[in-house]
């Protein structure tokens, strides 16, 4: 019982890659989710069903005021051996844990005929980038999935984009033994230099065979700037790139293939695959009109009667009528149906919108006609068919595709919510559209930092409606152009209602304050504070508080700003979790507490945040309080574990290439062996100060010098020309100069006494 279900639940693609993302760690529900893209419940009852098999573990921890359940795997390998009688399941905690790659996107043809001499020009070991280009229907998909049947295999669609792309490549790298993109992604990290390098690197390093199927389809400039990025220079990986026309990415050394027909034994073997009796004689004839175009001669295998005369005008058209006449209502509703939607479905969608009970059997039946196809769990008409069924719609568009879009809806996760959004906007249906917005209010905060790109390729078709326009505000202000954010929620401010107008008056509160404007940003608080008087909405008393918080802060109000901060505290605690919000306000009330010189205040409450992001698992708030216990721990004087702190967010930081943080982790922690006498170590954080200053000309990587400076004379050595050079570099930056020697005057008599530069 248990070896059967055992086999079955590691069969199963999303299974799979829980357990290659619980190699890198432990990991809370909620966060595997937002990795996974799924919903929360959804991989919590596969954790349950994994632990319940032996293969993970679950555990609860103690976080804060709660009890938080939290998994990892409990075995590194599972070993199946047939002896005689019986299969045996071993597992064992030993040995490599070797996570196959999923396979179930790439298309499977059953019956594939000739191409002999394209597969042996294809299975050439030297090839690293490929382009297989030809019409519609000729094959090149499954050509392509007959001899790079174990690559990643991504499908282009129209409404794509960059960051969705790049997070499919993090996560299929991360099962095949790299992580570090998709932690780079998790962290917060954008930049597309960074990015480009580390799919590269993340190629490289594990062989990853990528293939890019409908290339024409791509509106993206950002993910062709990465194929022809990775295309110069990968050595180790492979490239296959899929297209109607020749792409001009400007590669150089790419393998191209002109796809044409099948020659004429090989199409003579497909119609007769599909039981059609006919002479080789008069098949030639056929032959000349399909010129062995495969999809066409499927359809002429179906509409095959003999004697029935083919006309050569528009012949795929009319092949496609003569088969589709023959249809009963149910085949052509389905046909129709599937006509509707922009990208392959699964069947539960499918089950979903059509309105009968016979779904199964009318797909199966059209399956074989070789009208539908099949890609791993999801079903779709060629591009070429559906462009036909387009022209003659024969359903009401507007009820099927609103039953798509409650569909997705249920599915609770952020690709299925843009992709619901897409159709009410296609619709044109602006209350769909409105209540979408609100749920990604609540529910889907993170689309804003996980896929701004994706997001943003929506909202720009609703250009002028003024739900649309907040919504690109709130992207402008996380990508850091604050005038453009200001200028959208300005102009809208007025047309908005509900939960979207506290929204709008949050974030000109909040955008204000980043410019500085704090009588306008007042105005606003007010306002919002009023309708937050008013409402019994958890989320925007929340919002009022944070923003207030923020406000007394700046005011220079530290117990304003704490009262209101512990406000939010019990907000969020009486809400959905929210543990990214909650350890970062965690973090807030300990900076607070540390301005007002209470540090030993302010640790208990990094370390309380510190809990909470390791509960739910999330890195990047980890290693922030990490950063924050560090200089809390430098201040009361304990340098030993300030070290211990700042080493392992640098570490963190670095990897993430968040070279500011990482900068600022490592200053304390070379001030911090400078107090501990440990010159040679902190001669090396001063080294590596230094050489993120080159390549970023981040300030603060310039006290580098200083410490350096600080670290030779520790050890008798002449550091007088570092001083001087760090003092020159900081001329710029007088603020940043006098704090850099308080700190240093902890630590080191000569800063305190000002005599450091004195020669
Ligand atoms: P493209 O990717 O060029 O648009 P596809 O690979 O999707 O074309 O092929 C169109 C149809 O023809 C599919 O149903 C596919 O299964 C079938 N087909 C293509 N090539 C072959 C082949 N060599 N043998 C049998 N069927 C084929």
């Amino acid at each position: 019982m248990k070896v059967t279900s055992i086999i079955r639940t590691l069969s199963n693609e999303t299974n799979l890659q829980i357990l290659s993302i619980l190699r890198s760690g432990t990991f809370n529900p909620r966060e595997l989710a937002r990795i996974l893209q799924k919903d929360e419940s959804d991989i919590s009852r596969r954790l349950r069903l994994l632990e319940r098999l032996g293969i993970v573990e679950g555990r609860w921890i103690r976080a804060g005021n709660k009890n938080i359940k939290v998994y990892s795997l409990k075995v590194e390998e599972v070993r199946i051996s047939f002896e005689p009688g019986e299969v045996v399941i071993q597992t064992s905690r030993n040995g490599r844990y070797e996570v196959p790659i999923p396979e179930s996107k790439i298309p499977k043809v059953e019956n594939f005929f000739g191409r002999e001499d394209e597969i042996r020009l294809l299975s050439s070991p030297e090839k690293r980038v490929i382009v297989i280009y030809g019409i519609a229907g000729i094959g090149k998909t499954a050509l392509a999935a007959r001899v790079f049947g174990d690559a990643f295999w991504y499908q282009v669609n129209e409404a794509d984009s960059f960051d969705y792309f790049i997070w499919q490549i993090g996560l299929f790298l991360n099962s095949a033994g790299y992580s570090t993109l998709l932690e780079y992604l998790r962290g917060g990290g954008r930049e597309e230099r960074d990015i480009l390098e580390l799919v590269l690197d993340g190629i490289e390093s594990t062989g990853m065979k990528l293939v890019v199927d409908d290339l024409h389809k791509c509106t993206d400039e950002k993910i062709l700037r990465l194929l022809a990025f990775i295309a110069g220079r990968m050595e180790h990986g492979l490239l296959v790139i899929l297209s109607r026309e020749k792409p001009r990415l400007g590669i150089v050394d790419a393998t191209y293939i002109r796809l044409k027909g099948l020659d004429l034994k090989s199409a003579y073997s497909l119609i007769k695959s599909r039981g059609v009796k006919i002479d080789l004689t008069d098949f030639v004839d056929i032959y000349q009109l399909t010129m062995g175009h495969p999809l066409a001669l499927n359809l002429f295998a179906e509409a095959y009667i003999e004697k029935n005369e083919i006309r050569p005008e528009k012949f795929f058209d009319f092949l496609f009528w003569e088969v589709y006449q023959a249809l009963n209502r149910d085949e052509r509703l389905m046909l129709q149906l599937l006509g509707l939607f922009d990208e392959p479905v699964e069947y539960g969608a499918i089950k979903h919108v059509y309105p009968k009970k016979n779904a199964f059997v009318v797909l199966y039946s059209l399956l074989n006609k070789g009208l539908v196809e099949k890609r791993g769990e999801l079903y779709f008409l060629h591009d070429l068919l559906r462009n036909i069924v387009k022209e003659t719609p024969e359903v009401d568009e507007r009820e099927y595709c609103s039953r798509y879009i409650d569909y997705l809806i249920e599915k609770r996760n952020i690709k299925d919510f843009l992709r619901a959004l897409r159709y009410a906007v296609r619709l044109k249906d602006r209350d769909k559209f409105r209540g979408l917005i609100e749920l990604r209010l609540r529910r889907f905060k993170r689309i804003i930092q996980d896929f701004p790109d994706a997001y943003m390729k929506v909202l720009l078709q609703l250009e002028n409606d003024p739900y649309a326009r907040k919504e690109l505000g709130h992207i402008y202000f996380q990508r850091g152009f604050f005038e453009k954010a200001l200028r959208l929620w300005l102009e809208v401010e007025d047309r908005l209602e509900g939960i979207h107008r506290a929204d709008v008056m949050s974030s000109l509160a909040d955008v204000y304050m980043e410019l500085e404007n704090f009588e306008e940003a007042e105005k606003y608080l007010r306002e919002l504070e009023k309708i937050a008087d008013e409402s019994e909405d958890l989320e925007i008393k929340l919002w009022y508080h944070v923003e207030l918080t923020k406000f007394k802060y700046y005011m220079d109000d530290p117990e304003g700003a704490l009262e209101s901060a512990f406000k939010e505290l019990e907000i969020i605690r009486r809400m959905e979790p929210y543990p990214e919000l909650e350890s970062l306000v965690l973090l807030h009330i300990g900076d607070i507490y540390l301005g007002m010189e209470k540090p030993e205040e302010s640790l208990k409450y990094y370390h309380h945040a510190l809990e909470i992001a390791r509960a739910y698992s999330l890195p990047f708030m980890e290693h922030l309080a990490h950063g924050e216990l560090s200089t809390a721990h430098f201040t009361v004087g304990d340098y030993k574990q300030a070290v211990e702190h700042a080493g392992k967010a640098v570490e963190y930081y670095l990897r993430v290439r968040n070279y500011r943080r990482a900068v600022d982790a490592l200053a304390y922690r070379c001030l911090s062996y400078i107090g501990l006498n440990l010159p040679d170590r902190g001669e090396k954080d001063a080294e590596e100060m230094i050489k993120i200053a080159q390549s970023t000309d981040y300030p603060l990587g310039w006290a580098g010098y200083i410490f350096l400076g600080v670290a030779k004379s520790l050890k008798g050595e002449d550091g007088v020309e570092y001083l001087r050079r760090g003092k020159e570099k900081l001329k710029k930056h007088p603020w940043l100069y006098d704090a850099v020697l308080k700190e240093l005057a902890r630590v080191y008599k000569a800063a305190e006494a000002g005599d450091l530069f004195a020669e």
